[in-house]
C-alpha cells in the first residue's frame, strides 16, 4: 500500500515479507526508479528520495510508534547524505533518547549555573612564554555527568541554544581576561570558539557589547571560527567579518586543513591566524605527510600575512619541530590541559615569578 501522509512524505505499507533482504531489494528498486532523471518542458531534472524502514514486531506495536520510529530512520538517512534508505535500531534509539535527554538538560544549563569555561594556555614557539588561552566549554549536569562539548554542541546548535549560550561564553570570557590583563599580565590574548550558527544578525553588536562590558580591548579577543562557516554563506559573512576585523578583533580558522580542498577563502576574508588541526600535528616528526602538510600550512600562511598556532602538541618532540619550522604559536597537552580559572591564573603567576627570579639572579 502507497500513501502520502503530507508534504513530500510518503509511507509503503509492505504486508507480507519474507526477509529484510527482501525489503532492502525493495527500497533499492524504489531509489533506484526514482533517480532516473525526466524532461518538463525541454529541462532536465533530478529527483531523490530518502527511506526509512520501521519493521513490525521489533520496532513497534502500534501504527504511531511505528510511523515514528521509520520517521526517525529516515532523518537518519538524510544525516547519511540523502538517496540512501536506514533501518531503524536500537541503536538509533539510543543516540536519540540520549539527544532527547541532553536537549532539554541543556535548555536549563544556563539559569542553573551548570555551564562553566576552563582555559587552554597557547604559548609562544619561540620563547615558550603563554601568550594567552583558549576558552573551552564545560558542562556537568547532576544526571547525565560531564557532557562533552563535542557532543552537547551540536545539540545546542539544532535546538537553537547556541546563541544563548554562545553569548554566554563571550561574555565570561572577556571578563575573565580583561581581569588577568589588569593584574596578571597586560597582554594576554582570549580565544573564543565561535559556531557558525552564532554568524546571525546582531553578532557584531553582541561581541561589541561583551567587549565594552568587560573593558577588554578588541585586539585581545580572537574569534575562532570553522573552514564551513567561510565556505557557506559568503555574502553574509564577510561584512560581518569584516566589521569585527575593522573593530580589531582578530579571526582565526580553527581545525585548519580538515574542511575543504578549496583554499581560495583565505584571500576573500580577513584572517589573522590558521590553527593547523590536531590530526597533523600527530604524525609529527615522523611521517613524511605531515611534515609536508605543517610545513607547506606555515609557509602560505606568512606569505599571506597570517599566523599558525599548532593544536593538540602533545611531546617535546613535536613541540621542537614546530618551533623549528616557525610555527608561531603552540597549544596542547604537552603544555597544558584546559584547567579552571584559578590553576590558569596561579602557573601564570608562577611563570611570572620564576621570570622576575631570573631576572634578579642575572
Ligand atoms: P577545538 O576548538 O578545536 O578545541 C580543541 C580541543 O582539543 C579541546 O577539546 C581540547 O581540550 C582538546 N585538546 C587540546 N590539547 C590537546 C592535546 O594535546 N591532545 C588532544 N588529544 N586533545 C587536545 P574540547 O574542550 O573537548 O572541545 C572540543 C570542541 O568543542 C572544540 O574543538 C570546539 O570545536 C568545541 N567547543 C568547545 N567550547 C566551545 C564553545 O564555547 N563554543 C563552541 N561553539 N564550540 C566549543
Ligand atoms: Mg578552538
Ligand atoms: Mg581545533
Amino acid at each position: 500500500t502507497l500513501a502520502r501522509v503530507g508534504g513530500d512524505e510518503f509511507v509503503i505499507v509492505v504486508n507480507a515479507y519474507e526477509n529484510t533482504g527482501h525489503l532492502i531489494a525493495l527500497a533499492q528498486r524504489i531509489l533506484d526508479t526514482i533517480a532516473v532523471p525526466f524532461a518538463v518542458a525541454d529541462n532536465e531534472y533530478y529527483m531523490g528520495a530518502s527511506i526509512g524502514l520501521s519493521l513490525f514486531p521489533e520496532d513497534g506495536h502500534d501504527v504511531a510508534t511505528l510511523m515514528r520510529n521509520a520517521d526517525s530512520a529516515m532523518y537518519h538517512a538524510k544525516q547519511c547524505g540523502r538517496n540512501n534508505f536506514q533501518f531503524f535500531t536500537a541503536e538509533l534509539n539510543r543516540h536519540l533518547q540520549r539527544r532527547f535527554m541532553i536537549e532539554q538538560a541543556l535548555r536549563r544549563a544556563l539559569a542553573t549555573n551548570e555551564l562553566s569555561l576552563v582555559y587552554q594556555p597557547i604559548v609562544d614557539s619561540q620563547c615558550g612564554r603563554t601568550i594567552g588561552a583558549e576558552a573551552l566549554l564545560r558542562w556537568y549536569n547532576s544526571e547525565l555527568g560531564n557532557v562533552s562539548p563535542v557532543e552537547f554542541i551540536p545539540v545546542a546548535e539544532d535546538a537553537g541554544l547556541i546563541v544563548e549560550i554562545g553569548t554566554w561564553v563571550l561574555a565570561r570570557a572577556c571578563e575573565q581576561v580583561a581581569q588577568w590583563r589588569r593584574t596578571l599580565a597586560p597582554d594576554l590574548i582570549i580565544a573564543v570558539n565561535l559556531s557558525p550558527r552564532q554568524f546571525k544578525s546582531g553578532l557584531v553588536e553582541r561581541i561589541e557589547r561583551c567587549l565594552e562590558q568587560s573593558g577588554l580591548e578588541p585586539e585581545a579577543l580572537e574569534l575562532e571560527i570553522t573552514e564551513r562557516l567561510l565556505m557557506s554563506d559568503s555574502d553574509a559573512v564577510l561584512p560581518m567579518l569584516s566589521a569585527l576585523s575593522a573593530m580589531g578583533v582578530r579571526i582565526s580558522v580553527d581545525d585548519f586543513g580538515t574542511g575543504y580542498s578549496s583554499l581560495s577563502y583565505l584571500k576573500r576574508f580577513p584572517l589573522h591566524n590558521l590553527k593547523i588541526d590536531r590530526s597533523f600535528v600527530a604524525g609529527l616528526p615522523d611521517h613524511r605527510d605531515s611534515i609536508a602538510i605543517t610545513q607547506a600550512v606555515v609557509a602560505m600562511a606568512h606569505s599571506l600575512g597570517m599566523n599558525v598556532t599548532a593544536e593538540g602538541v602533545e611531546t617535546a618532540e613535536q613541540a621542537a619541530f614546530l618551533r623549528a619550522i616557525a610555527c608561531d604559536k603552540q597549544q596542547g597537552y604537552f603544555y597544558s590541559r584546559p584547567v579552571g580559572a584559578g590553576a590558569y591564573a596561579r602557573s601564570l603567576s608562577d611563570a611570572q615569578m620564576g621570570f622576575a627570579g631570573v631576572a634578579q639572579l642575572s
